[in-house]
């Protein structure tokens, strides 16, 4: 029987203009031969609760949610996974029926990225993370609840570094130091993980990153950045041509979009092809 329907998911945000996400889902549908397409939809703040319920009704298999609706879209969902609770926002919806299941995939990226493609378990590690924002957020609390031994946070802003630290001693029982940003950062001879997750080095800046003092730093240090374009930001570059292993923030947005498509799927997804494709799409922009 001939079936001209496709199974949607939606990318909710405002503005969605410039999100590259949906080039790698629907390259990814493609290379698994599914009917899906993946579309971006600029959905105002006001409307965002009618949207939701038109997606319900349309039937809609998933979305993504980003700025501003991280938030504001928990109390429309059925359910919101533990680690979201935690983090206190939602990227990803998926369908369990007709129940609508938020999740956030941010930091699961992250830490797929770190054991995939850095070969790092966060087990007992020590880690300094630098910004206090949605990223840090996700990276902090799930690098917590994967069992990371100590967490240092720096941040521009101390008090949100503090309410940082205090919401995921509440949400995963980890607690945090905080350290004041008045110079170059000083890493301690034990840290294993340093991760920038502010915009320092975000293109056009791409000569901006946080000033380092490396003379402290063991060999054994895997230096990451949440910042996806450029994929080598000026911190990733310094750090591997020091010889320190690296990893992007490619990685991370890609392992949250692989986490989705399976999400929302049910298959394993085409990792590379997402990789690649998402990969052109920055270099055209470029
Ligand atoms: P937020 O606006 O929520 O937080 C920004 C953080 O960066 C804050 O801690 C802020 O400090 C800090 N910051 C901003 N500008 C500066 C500066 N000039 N110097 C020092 N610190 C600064 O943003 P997000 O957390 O959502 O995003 C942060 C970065 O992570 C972005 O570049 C974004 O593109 C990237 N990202 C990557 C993802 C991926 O999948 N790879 C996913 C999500 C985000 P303060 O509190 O003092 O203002």
């Amino acid at each position: 029987m001939l079936d001209y329907t496709y199974q949607i998911v939606g990318l909710f945000g405002h503005p969605v203009a410039e999100n590259p996400t949906g080039v790698m889902q629907e390259a990814a549908f493609q290379a698994a031969g599914l009917r899906w397409r993946y579309l971006n939809f600029d959905v105002a703040p006001a409307r965002l609760a009618e949207c939701v319920a038109a997606a319900k009704v349309l039937g809609f298999r998933g979305l993504n949610v980003t700025i501003p609706h991280k938030v504001a879209i928990v109390p429309l969902l059925d359910e919101v996974a533990p680690a979201a609770v935690a983090i206190g926002a939602v990227n990803t919806v998926r369908r369990d029926g007709d129940r609508w299941i938020g999740e956030n995939t941010d930091g699961k990226g992250f830490l797929r990225g770190l054991e995939e493609d850095a070969g790092v378990d966060p087990r007992g590690k020590r880690a300094m993370l630098i910004g206090a924002g949605g990223a840090a957020r996700a990276i902090a609390t799930e690098l917590a609840l994967a069992g990371i031994a100590t967490l240092r946070i720096v941040n521009r802003d101390p008090e949100r570094a503090r309410a940082l630290a205090s919401a995921l001693a509440a949400s995963t029982g980890l607690t945090a130091q905080i350290e004041s940003w008045t110079g170059p950062l000083v890493l301690a001879p034990d840290t294993d993980l340093l991760i920038n997750a502010t915009p320092l080095g975000l293109y056009p800046a791409v000569n901006q990153e946080p000033e380092i003092d490396w003379r402290t730093a063991s060999p054994h240090l895997t230096v990451c950045d949440a910042v996806f374009n450029p994929a080598e930001t000026a911190l990733l570059r310094r750090a591997r041509r020091q010889g320190f292993r690296t990893l992007d923030g490619l990685s991370m947005l890609v392992y949250q979009g692989v986490i989705g498509f399976e999400l929302w799927t049910g298959q394993a997804a085409p990792q590379a092809v997402m990789k690649e494709a998402l990969a052109a799409a920055l270099r055209t922009r470029e």
